[in-house]
C-alpha cells in the first residue's frame, strides 16, 4: 500500500498535525499556541480576497442579528406571560365580582375607572404590569374582574349588572 505523504500545513509551514487528535500539554489549544501563525495567516487570506471576507462577515452579522432578534422575541413573550401570571396572583388569581379563575378570562381593573390615566402614562398593559411589580402590586387601585364583568362594569357606568363590585 502507498504511503500519503503527510501535508505541510499552510498557516505554519510544518507537518500538519490535523486529524491526530494530541492531547495539550500546556493546556492551550493549537490555535493559542500558534496564534501568531493563525493571524498572519488570516491577514494573507485576507488580502487576496477582502471583497470575500468582507461579504462573509455582513453575512455572518445579519445571520447573528436574526438569531438575537428570535432570542429577543422569545424572551419578551415568556417574560410577558410570566409578569402577567404575577399580576394574577397578586391580585387574588380571581375575578372579585363573580369568582371567575380561569386566567385568560381575567383582565385588571382601575377600581375607580380611571385606566385612561394610567394608559397615558404606560402605554402597555406590560409597562403598567412593570410598573405595579416594582411598586408591590398595590392593592387599592387595582383589581382582578373576569372580561365579563369588566365589561358589564364599563357599560352599566362603573357597576358590574351582577352588582356585588364595591366601586
Ligand atoms: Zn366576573
Ligand atoms: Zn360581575
Amino acid at each position: 500500500m502507498k504511503e500519503r505523504p503527510i501535508p505541510i500545513s499552510a498557516t505554519t509551514g510544518k507537518p500538519s498535525q490535523r486529524g491526530k487528535r494530541l492531547k495539550s500539554k500546556d493546556g492551550l489549544t493549537w490555535k493559542q499556541r500558534n496564534r501568531e501563525a493563525v493571524n498572519a495567516r488570516r491577514r494573507e487570506l485576507y488580502a487576496s480576497d477582502p471583497q470575500k471576507h468582507l461579504e462573509r462577515a455582513s453575512r455572518y452579522r445579519q445571520n447573528a442579528r436574526e438569531t438575537v432578534l428570535a432570542y429577543n422575541r422569545k424572551w419578551s413573550t415568556e417574560y410577558r406571560s410570566r409578569l402577567r401570571a404575577e399580576m394574577i396572583a397578586a391580585y387574588g388569581s380571581k375575578c372579585k365580582c363573580c369568582g371567575e379563575r380561569e386566567s385568560l378570562f381575567l383582565q385588571l381593573d382601575h377600581v375607580d375607572n380611571d385606566g385612561h390615566l394610567d394608559r397615558k402614562v404606560h402605554r402597555t398593559s406590560n409597562k403598567l404590569f412593570v410598573h405595579l411589580k416594582r411598586n408591590g402590586w398595590p392593592q387599592d387601585r387595582y383589581q382582578l374582574l373576569c372580561a365579563n364583568c369588566n365589561f358589564g362594569k364599563m357599560l352599566n357606568g362603573g357597576i358590574c349588572p351582577h352588582a356585588k363590585v364595591q366601586s
